[in-house]
């Protein structure tokens, strides 16, 4: 049979133990051990001080001492683990002075009016650190027993077990904040999924790429709310998972991720381009355990893309089309089996001429505008006439289409601006061609001019085919065309009007188009009278 004591102190660790895995709070747990070490030493006064983060010994649980006295330990807990002075001393216990502790426990007890005559102090070790100290003070003198402090190290042990565990706690929901304070900042979006797929995170970026809050998503299935409209590369996650991804290539070599790129299906059913590359944790046994999965909106991406294969055929179609009539007119000429009238000659002449000037434009508009990405429109200022311009303008385009009446209608005082000659005037033919190759049954094509005291308005409008609501947004991008038959086989590039908007923008103007489709259009221009 045990004895009493050693029945009791058993119970008492096991209640301590009970108290710490129901996750009672640390000062709660460092209470009950307290509670119990002074009540199997019979003490009456009782302490536990822990190291703060500063390396001071600060009391945490406290039995016997109210808390306005508390201060009056602070001796004790001076010096603790000044190791230089208890190594000379007989009763050191554990790093512990007690004669020492004896002397402090005096004064603190003369100051208390408390008649303490016999401390207990053992400190709490954590993997050989010093993390604390439990104190136990009687009222009476026992005769020394060792037993006292075998008792006093049971719950010592249990109350740095607290304390490491309470310590872990702390430094994981600290990692967990960080790692929230990660994904919430992330730019790119990051879920996490558990091993059944499951989404467990959902962070604020993903949020937006996907278009749903992740409050409304977490617990979903990842395929419930990553929808593929089109995969343009990789494999779905759910198709990878089925052919037996993830696999562990060697022992200790991560498992591959994969990557997947294509357009999603949005919460609000509008589709966005993005890539995605999932990683995968894999437990201790080889199991799935988690799958992170990181997107990235790659919208930009692809336009630039797009962008770049429309310029690369653009520009070989619209090469390709006046080098090809000219090679076939100088071939024909070069004929030596046949004599050409000088009729023949001139027109296959003026040909050629015309479609090098076809060329040369073409060229200087991709010129302008990769020089314009490169370091904005630059204009050179100064006096222009607008009237006078267009009225050239129209005699050059008039002549080559007998199909289009251009009429010009500018009130006879219409004053002259300060801007770039050859660039208003690039803006000019550019408005003026487009009208005449966007009607193709004829018409009248209209050049009229308005001014008030502070700027003056040009516009342009045709009888022609029209543009839609949708492609009028974009017809001022670069390189866009509508996408029609006539387009395709009228010539040009999706720069006339990308340009026109870069000079109008430098002459601090505006330019705007009103249309309708089979009806006609109107593209106007205003710009201030003096530049800024
Ligand atoms: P392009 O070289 O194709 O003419 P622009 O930048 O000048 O390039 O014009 C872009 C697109 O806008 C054209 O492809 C055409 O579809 C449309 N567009 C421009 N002007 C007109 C117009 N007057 N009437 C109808 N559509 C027009």
């Amino acid at each position: 049979m045990l004895p009493d004591f050693r029945v009791r102190q058993r119970d008492y660790l096991l209640e301590i133990a009970r108290a710490m895995t129901s996750q009672l709070n640390l000062d709660a747990v460092l209470r009950l051990i307290l509670q119990s070490a002074a009540s199997m030493l019979g003490g009456e006064v009782g302490l536990i001080a822990l190291v703060d983060d500063d390396s001071k010994f600060r009391a945490r649980a406290t039995i016997g001492v109210d808390a306005a006295h508390l201060h009056l330990f602070a001796p004790l807990l001076d010096n603790l683990d000044d190791k230089s002075n208890h190594d000379q001393h007989n009763h050191n216990h554990g790093g512990l002075d007690f004669e020492a502790l004896d002397l402090k426990m005096r004064v603190v007890a003369r100051a208390l009016d408390i008649r303490l005559r016999q401390v207990i102090a053992l400190p709490l070790i954590i993997r050989e650190e010093n993390v604390g100290v439990i104190f136990v003070f009687r009222t009476y003198r026992a005769e020394p027993n060792p037993n006292d402090t075998a008792v006093l190290q049971s719950f010592a042990d249990q109350a740095a077990v607290a304390v490491f565990n309470a310590r872990l706690y702390q430094s994981v929901s600290a990692e967990q904040m960080r790692l929230a304070a990660i994904l919430d900042h992330s730019g790119d979006g990051i879920m996490i999924l558990d091993g059944s797929g499951h989404i467990q995170r959902f962070n604020k970026a993903l949020g937006r790429i996907v278009g749903c809050s992740p409050t409304e998503v977490i617990g979903n299935l990842h395929d419930d709310v990553i929808m593929w409209d089109h995969i343009e590369m990789g494999t779905a996650l759910d198709a990878a998972l089925a052919s037996g991804w993830p696999q562990q290539t060697a022992v200790d070599a991560p498992p591959d991720t994969i990557y997947v790129e294509g357009d999603l299906t949005r919460c609000d059913g509008t589709t966005i381009s993005v890539g995605i590359t999932y990683a995968p944790l894999l437990s201790g046994s080889g199991k799935l355990s988690n799958v992170i999965g990181s997107v990235r909106d790659i919208t930009n991406f692809r336009k630039a893309q797009e962008m770049k294969s429309t310029f690369i055929s653009v520009v070989s179609h619209e090469l390709k089309t006046p080098v090809a009539l000219i090679k076939g007119y100088a071939g024909t000429l070069r004929r030596e089996d046949a004599n050409w009238d000088k009729a023949t000659i001139r027109n296959s002449l003026k040909v050629i001429e015309e479609e090098a000037d076809r060329l040369t434009e073409l060229i200087e508009n991709l010129l302008a505008a990769s020089k314009l990405q490169a370091e904005g429109m630059r204009i050179n200022i100064g006096d222009v006439r607008l009237d006078l311009l267009a009225a050239r303008s129209v005699e050059r385009f008039q002549v080559q289409t007998p199909i289009h009446q251009l009429n010009l209608d500018f009130p006879p005082n219409f004053p002259s601006v300060q801007g770039d000659q050859t660039r208003l005037r690039q803006v000019l033919d550019n408005l003026i061609n487009n009208a005449i190759k966007y009607s193709p049954a004829g018409g009248e094509i209209r050049i009229s001019g308005a001014f008030d005291d502070h700027s003056v308005t040009v516009a342009v409008s045709d009888p022609g085919v029209g543009i839609s609501e949708e492609q009028l947004e974009h017809i001022f991008e670069r390189f866009y065309r509508v996408d029609d038959a006539l387009s395709r086989k009228t010539q040009g590039t999706g720069l006339g009007l990308y340009l026109a908007r870069a000079v109008i923008d430098a002459h601090h103007g505006t330019i705007e188009v009103d249309s309708q489709v089979g009806k006609g259009s109107t593209f106007r221009f205003t710009i201030p009278i003096s530049q800024p």
